[in-house]
């Protein structure tokens, strides 16, 4: 556990039987999904090396740019887009010139940060919990593919953190956040500091990247570390502030020995959560004991309405296209999770459903309820720059 980041307690084991069921559904995608992933030699799906210069050819930590596609044709069996969609939005173009990430649609000038939860040596939740055959792991992996596939189709520019089952850790994500964030801010003339304070705040954060470890004696938590926010920390979430077309989305599932719990929860951060959070845990957590981890000024700033208000979109869509997934716990909640709050882009972590739960389960190998969660996400997605006005 890190930081007040209440993951799951990892287990690792291999299961035959999650991997068949992701290889029949990935099989059985729909076309703009499989050109994803399975068309990079045709430049479909292409490494995003911000900096060639400092990209290595290490696995660790890459991120992938997700070239737009062209929506295709669309059959009678069409998701069906919430009705809770704006009128006004859906216009995608029928020209066939399209260009990378030129896709004209209701999402065209967004861009959304994927984070699929876990992986590789950490498997999150797992179902059953002894000799378990279900690992988070994949679910998120599989459920993100997806929501790259659909908010691709409608025009956004769309990241994954995570492509493949491999660990990349808590601190690497987030500085590969803070890394496309520089490349957005700088490229739209918002670097709130000199191209030189990027180059400097790049190289850190590569740093980051390539040490891929949480661990804080280890180094990995980059400018993370500590509680508080520091000087570097401050100048990237200034920067994040103002990219108000960006935002992060990462995706999970829950489990609990309280098996009645079941359904779609969301959480998100504040200043509140935060503040209140880290006051905790320098009563109760070692870490915030030693010597190296140090103790910062509290910072308020974040977009704490916001935040909250993409919460209660992604819930409202997840829930109103399907009602089995409507939660008998909290569906909406403030918390601190590392995975939101070490950038300042607006963001929410989705507990998309209760691995524990059979029901909540059964419904995720359904083929059909992962395309419809998948639109819901978009749709929210939608809604949420609409309440917002942001052009
Ligand atoms: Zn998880």
């Amino acid at each position: 556990m890190n930081q007040g980041n209440p993951q799951p307690v990892k287990k690792s084991h291999f299961v035959r039987n999650i991997l068949i069921l992701l290889l029949c559904s990935a099989l059985a995608l729909s076309a703009l999904t499989a050109s994803l992933f399975f068309l990079d030699q045709k430049g479909k799906l292409e490494p995003y090396k911000y900096r060639s210069q400092h990209s290595t050819e290490d696995s660790k930590g890459k991120y992938y740019r997700i070239a737009s596609e062209p929506s295709t044709p669309t059959t009678s069996e069409e998701p069906t887009t919430s009705s809770m969609i704006p009128e006004q939005t859906s216009t995608p173009t029928e020209s066939t010139e399209t260009t990378e990430s030129e896709i004209e649609g209701e999402l065209s000038g967004y861009v959304i940060i994927l984070d699929a939860g876990h992986g590789g040596r950490d498997t999150g939740a797992v179902y059953p919990f002894s000799n378990p055959t279900y690992h988070e792991c994949d679910f998120n992996l599989h459920i993100a593919e997806q929501v790259a596939a659909e908010l691709s189709s409608r025009g956004a520019e769309v990241y994954m953190l995570r492509t493949d089952d491999s660990w990349i850790s808590l601190y690497a994500r987030i500085a590969m956040t803070h890394l496309i964030c520089l490349d957005i801010a700088e490229r739209e003339g918002k670097l709130p500091f000199s191209s030189e304070r990027a180059d400097e705040l790049r190289v850190m954060l590569e740093g980051t990247v390539a040490i891929n470890e949480d661990a804080v004696g280890l180094g990995g938590m980059g400018p993370m570390v500590g509680s508080g926010v520091g000087e570097d920390l401050e100048d990237l979430f200034e920067m994040e502030y103002q990219l108000d077309q960006v935002i992060f989305l990462s995706i999970h599932l829950n489990s609990s020995e309280r098996r009645t719990l079941h359904g779609t929860q969301l959480y998100y951060v504040t200043d509140e959560s935060v503040i209140e959070s880290e006051r905790n845990q320098m009563r109760t957590n070692s870490d915030f004991k030693r010597s190296d981890f140090p103790i910062r000024e509290e910072y308020y700033g974040r977009h704490n309405e916001d935040n909250e208000l993409l919460a209660h979109c992604m819930y409202d869509n997840i829930v109103g296209n399907l009602p089995e997934l409507q939660t008998n716990a909290n569906p909406v909640n403030a918390d601190n999770y590392a995975v939101l709050r070490e950038h300042g882009l607006t963001g929410v972590l989705i507990e998309v459903a209760y691995l524990s739960d059979d029901r909540d389960r059964s419904l995720l190998e359904e083929e059909e309820n992962v395309e419809q969660i998948s639109v819901s996400i978009g749709d929210g997605v939608v809604i949420y720059f609409h309440e917002k006005d942001i052009p």
